[in-house]
C-alpha cells in the first residue's frame, strides 16, 4: 500500500554522533501522503528526502493550518531498533487534526509509514547512549488560496533526523523563569494540540527568558496568571512532601506521552501521584515550608529534565541543591531503560521495528 522509491545517492551518515546536535541533519528518505477533498488520503509513499515545491499562496503559509508530532527511534544493544508508544503519537496527531479542521489521518497507514521509514533508514539510527533518530510527522494545508477556510488539500510527511544525546554532560538541573507577562494558550484555544501557532506564541517569552539567563519559561494560565500550565515543550511535575503532582489536562496544555508514561510508572511503583490544578502560590508556599522536594519537566526530547531553580516575581526557589532528585533519577533511568531496551517492557510500550 505504501509505494517505495529508494534514493540512488545515499548521503554519508555523520560518524561523530557527539556533533549531531538536534534537528539539523536528515536521513535519506521521507514518508509522504496526499489528501484531496473527494478523494481522501492517497498515494502513500516513501521517497528520497528532498525539497518540496509549494505555491506561495499555499494556505499553511498564511493561516498556519498545520499540525505535527515528535517521537524517536532507539537503538538497542543488540543492534535492533524500536519505537516508544508510537500509537499514542498517531492518536494525538488526530486529536490535533480535529481541532485544526484537518481530515483525520488513517492511523494504520501513519503507523506503518513510521515503521517502514525507520526500517529503510535504519542505519541512520545512532548507536551512542542517549542519541536517537528523531521522527517528525506533520501535516500542512497546501491549496493555493489566500481566503480563510479549512483547506481542501493537504500533505502528510514524516521526516527523520539523527539527534545527539540531549544531555551531553549528565543531567544538569535547569533554571526556569515563571512567565508573568505573556501567555501561551487559553482554554478553548489550541494549547492541547501540537501546532506551530502555539510555538510562535511562545517565542517572545522564551527569547526574553534566554536573555535573562534562564533556559525555559514556565507558563501560567492565560486568564488569572495564577495556575501552572507547562514549560516550553515539556510538561511539569512537582514532588511536594512525598507526593508527585502535575497540572491536570485542562485544554490549554499538551497531553505529553512522557507525562502519561511518568504517571503510569509512578502508579506501578506505588508513589502517590495526582493530576490537579496547581497554583504557583502553592509551590512558593511549599518551598517556604521546605516541602518542595523535586521539580522536573517531561518530554520526548529530554525525557526527564530536572529543574534546579524556579524564579517567580522576586523569589528564586532553589530545588534539590543542584542535583537531580531521587524520583526524577528513577524515572529517567526507567524510561530510558525501556526505550533503549535495557529494561523489560512490562507495560507494553515498545514497538520493535527491527
Ligand atoms: C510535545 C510537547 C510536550 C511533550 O510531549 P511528549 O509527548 O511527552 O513529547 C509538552 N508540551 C508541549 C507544548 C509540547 O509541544
Amino acid at each position: 500500500m505504501i509505494s517505495i522509491n529508494l534514493t540512488k545517492s545515499k548521503k554519508p551518515i555523520p560518524a561523530d554522533e557527539t556533533k549531531l546536535g538536534f534537528g539539523r541533519v536528515f536521513s535519506d528518505h521521507m514518508f509522504v501522503m496526499q489528501y484531496d477533498r473527494g478523494q481522501g488520503w492517497h498515494d502513500a509513499r516513501i521517497t528520497p528526502f528532498a525539497e518540496i515545491s509549494l505555491s506561495p499562496a499555499a494556505m499553511v503559509l498564511h493561516y498556519s493550518q498545520t499540525i505535527f508530532e515528535g517521537l524517536k527511534a532507539y537503538r538497542r544493544a543488540d543492534g535492533g531498533v524500536q519505537l516508544f508508544r508510537p500509537e499514542e503519537n498517531v492518536k494525538r496527531l488526530n486529536l490535533s487534526a480535529e481541532r485544526l479542521v484537518i481530515p483525520q489521518v488513517p492511523e494504520d497507514v501513519a503507523l506503518q509509514g513510521l515503521k517502514e521509514l525507520v526500517r529503510i533508514d535504519k542505519d541512520w539510527v545512532p548507536h551512542s547512549d542517549g542519541a536517537s533518530l528523531y521522527l517528525r510527522p506533520f501535516v500542512i494545508a497546501v491549496d493555493p488560496f489566500v481566503g480563510v477556510r479549512p483547506a481542501d488539500s493537504y500533505l502528510f510527511f514524516i521526516i527523520a533526523s539523527p539527534s545527539g544525546a540531549y544531555y551531553e554532560s549528565g543531567l544538569n538541573p535547569v533554571a526556569i523563569k515563571v512567565e508573568e507577562k505573556y501567555v501561551r494558550a487559553v482554554k478553548g484555544g489550541m494549547g492541547y494540540t501540537k501546532t506551530g501557532g502555539n510555538y510562535a506564541a511562545s517565542l517572545i517569552g522564551q527569547d526574553e527568558a534566554h536573555k535573562e539567563g534562564f533556559s525555559q519559561v514556565l507558563w501560567l494560565d492565560g486568564v488569572e496568571h495564577k495556575y501552572i500550565e507547562e514549560v516550553g515543550a515539556m510538561n511539569i511535575f512537582f514532588k511536594i512532601n512525598g507526593e508527585v503532582v502535575t497540572p491536570e489536562l485542562s485544554g490549554s496544555i499538551l497531553g505529553g506521552i512522557t507525562r502519561k508514561s511518568v504517571i503510569e510508572l509512578l502508579k506501578t511503583k506505588g508513589i502517590p501521584v495526582s493530576e490537579r490544578r496547581i497554583a504557583i502560590d502553592e509551590i512558593a508556599a511549599a518551598y517556604d515550608s521546605g516541602t518542595l522536594e523535586e521539580v522536573f519537566g517531561t518530554g520526548t526530547a529530554a525525557v526527564i529534565s530536572p529543574v534546579g531553580s524556579l524564579k517567580y516575581q522576586d523569589k528564586t526557589m532553589d530545588v534539590g541543591g543542584g542535583k537531580i532528585g531521587e524520583v526524577s533519577a528513577m524515572l529517567y533511568d526507567t524510561l530510558t531503560g525501556i526505550q533503549y531496551g535495557r529494561l523489560a517492557d512490562k507495560l507494553n510500550w515498545i514497538v520493535k521495528v527491527d
